[in-house]
């Protein structure tokens, strides 16, 4: 039977849409996902209690007139109660009900309801709404953040302020000072066809997938692939809501310009004068943002490679020559080093093709299989790109051959060496400012393929990449599961990302994920390394580790979060800060929190 789905909105149909040229690629991408998913995969997930789920403490008489206040201020349409069937969507589609990668059930993380501002103004309003009803509230700006929780709220019952729906301008762009003037629901794609349309020769910065909010990738300190990779580096200013409803702005939109018209130099410079606030907006739940300037690239030339290390134990060899590269910018970008089993999975092949046994698929497996691919026999690829004039770039690329060459049996090919449907051809498009869709193939690895992230920072010396690949790799054989380790290089540490692709329709495959993650996070943090950002479900965890001197950190975020959110209706308990309200009453969920993730889920254990 074929099968009929719902066609992908272009970015003229809808804030959230893909550019008319993606549009094949995108089809493409949701059938094979569509095709590897099982129809216990594909139902949504009916619930079976009193809709929607109320936050915590709010009966639900008051729940119903603090609704009805909140439509009267922002129009009946815009306030949406979250009481259909939970529907896991595809990327395009982006649920903002809940977590669409579950590691939990899915009707567990969810909120009660949704509601789309139009303006800051319309947010100060759901503030002042949130602390009047002490109800929780929740910002996303595209809730796309897949790995990471998505849209979900920590707090149960929740309401959702889905800011990109309505607030999704370009206010600004200014092609001398190389920058823009964001609004939260602006994405990577609608940023990219607006730089096109306008004619400017900029590039954006965009990471693995392009259909994220540039604002709130930011916020939560997401890595991209050219010089400007360090998304919330090249932030310039914030307009910010803080939790009490006040609006702040930082850097040098804190002086007022001329006449009421924003300061000029807004986005020009980051620290305006006094502290340098802007840090706190950034994974945290101090303050909602509803403008940030970001700065572009211009244009220049480019070229991508790609390098092939025969030995799989070569990798801290690797690591040290990349180090001294990175550290005096001969590399231009954020370069990636990857395990050769991703030269399988982003063709969108299945395990099950080439594997049939429970438990990793052994080595020697995929070495046969890789074999077969235009990298040919090898363990591990380095996805690079040199930037410049073209003497320029012959030089730093013959700097980069006679380093790495250094190792027996490297291999070295331009995008002409491989065909058209290449990896390499989409990793040349992202290391210059154009984003793709190709990042999703790997979710077909196994039948209904969700996917979450341990997100460790390594410093590039040898020593410690082998110490952490090794801990790695142990666990995912430990718990059966698939090892895909990818270095995201910048100059003096690579973020470390072992993505768990597990079957979110099969509980053993969950509970395996969940377990290996919590204990990684774990064995991490006793050998000294820590994560850089988390699914919301081990965020207590993380944030735990970072426990130096008794705990001073957190001690200062809690205190930082009660003067700021004292009635703590923002966000509880994101990057794991919790309000006085809900400390110490059992939200957290800490290393040893042995609660069972297929059967248990986060609001379940304490809310029925
Ligand atoms: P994306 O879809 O771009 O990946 P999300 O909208 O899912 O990003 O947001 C990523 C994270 O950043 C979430 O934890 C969310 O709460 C937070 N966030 C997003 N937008 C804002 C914002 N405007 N202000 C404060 N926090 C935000």
């Amino acid at each position: 039977m074929e099968t009929t789905l719902t066609p992908t909105p272009t970015t003229q149909e809808s804030h959230s849409g893909i550019p008319p040229s993606l549009i094949p690629l995108a089809e493409e991408s949701k059938l094979l996902l569509h095709s590897t998913s099982t129809p216990l995969g594909r139902t949504s997930a009916a619930r079976e209690e009193p809709l929607p789920v109320l936050p915590p403490d709010v009966d639900r008489p008051t729940f119903n007139a603090a609704i009805q206040e909140l439509r009267e201020g922002l129009g009946e349409e815009w306030v949406v109660l979250n009481t259909e069937e939970l529907d896991d969507g595809w990327y395009m589609e982006h649920p903002n009900t809940h977590d669409a990668h579950h590691v939990f059930p899915p009707w567990d993380l969810v909120s009660s309801g949704v509601c789309y501002p139009s303006s800051t103004a319309d947010v100060q309003l759901i503030v002042r709404w949130a602390n009047k009803y002490l109800i929780p509230i929740h910002p996303i700006s595209l809730g796309r953040n897949f790995g990471y929780g998505g849209a979900a709220p920590r707090v149960r019952g929740s309401l959702i302020i889905d800011l990109g729906k309505r607030m999704n301008r370009v206010l600004k762009l200014d092609g001398e000072n190389c920058s823009a003037l964001l609004e939260p629901g602006v994405t990577y794609f609608s940023l990219w066809e607006t730089i096109r349309a306008s004619g400017l020769d900029l590039w954006v910065d965009v990471p693995d997938l392009g259909g994220g909010s540039v604002l709130g990738n930011a916020c939560d300190r997401g890595v991209g692939y050219t010089p400007y990779g360090d998304h919330w580096a090249n932030h310039c200013g914030l307009e910010v809501v803080l939790p009490t409803g006040e609006i702040v702005r930082t850097g040098m939109g804190a002086l007022p310009g001329k006449e009421g018209e924003d300061n000029p130099t807004w986005q020009s410079f980051q620290y305006g004068y006094g502290p340098f606030l802007d840090g706190i907006f950034s994974q945290s739940n101090y303050g909602i943002v509803t403008t940030m300037g970001v700065w572009l690239m211009p244009a220049t030339q480019h070229t991508s490679y790609m390098l092939t290390f025969a030995e799989e134990e070569s990798y801290p060899e690797i690591m040290s020559l990349i180090r001294p590269l990175a550290i005096n910018k001969v590399l231009g970008n954020v370069p990636q080093l990857r395990h050769a089993i991703q030269e399988l999975t982003i063709t969108g092949l299945s395990r099950a093709s080439i594997w049939d046994q429970p438990g990793s698929v052994p080595p020697e497996v995929v070495r046969k299989e890789v074999a077969k691919l235009p990298c040919g026999e090898c363990s591990w690829v380095f996805y690079g790109t040199v930037y410049g004039p073209a003497a320029f770039r012959a030089q730093q690329l013959k700097t980069i051959k006679r380093q790495f060459f250094q190792l027996p049996g490297t291999r070295l090919f331009l995008p002409s060496d491989v065909p058209s449907t290449h990896y390499l051809h989409s990793r040349a498009l992202v290391c210059s400012g154009q984003p793709v869709l190709r990042e999703l193939n790997w979710l077909a690895w196994v039948p209904n393929g969700a996917h979450v992230a341990f997100s460790p920072i390594c410093p590039t010396g040898g020593e410690h990449v082998k110490k952490l690949y090794e801990m790695c790799k142990r666990r995912c054989k430990e718990f059966g599961l698939d090892f895909f380790p990818t270095l995201c290089v910048a100059s003096r540490e690579a973020h470390v990302i072992v993505e768990l692709v597990y079957d979110k329709s099969s509980p053993s495959s969950k509970h395996a994920a969940y377990t290996c993650i919590r204990t990684l996070i774990a064995d991490a943090a006793r050998a000294g390394y820590g994560e850089y950002r988390t699914h919301l479900v081990f965020s207590d965890q993380v944030a735990g580790t970072y426990n130096w001197n008794g705990g001073a950190l957190m001690k200062l975020n809690e205190r930082l979060k009660d003067a700021l959110d004292p009635r703590g209706v923002l966000s509880p308990g994101r990057n794991g800060i919790w309000p006085r309200r809900f400390r110490d009453k059992g939200w957290e969920m800490g290393e040893g929190d042995g609660r069972e993730c297929s059967t248990q889920g986060v609001g379940m254990k304490f809310y029925t």
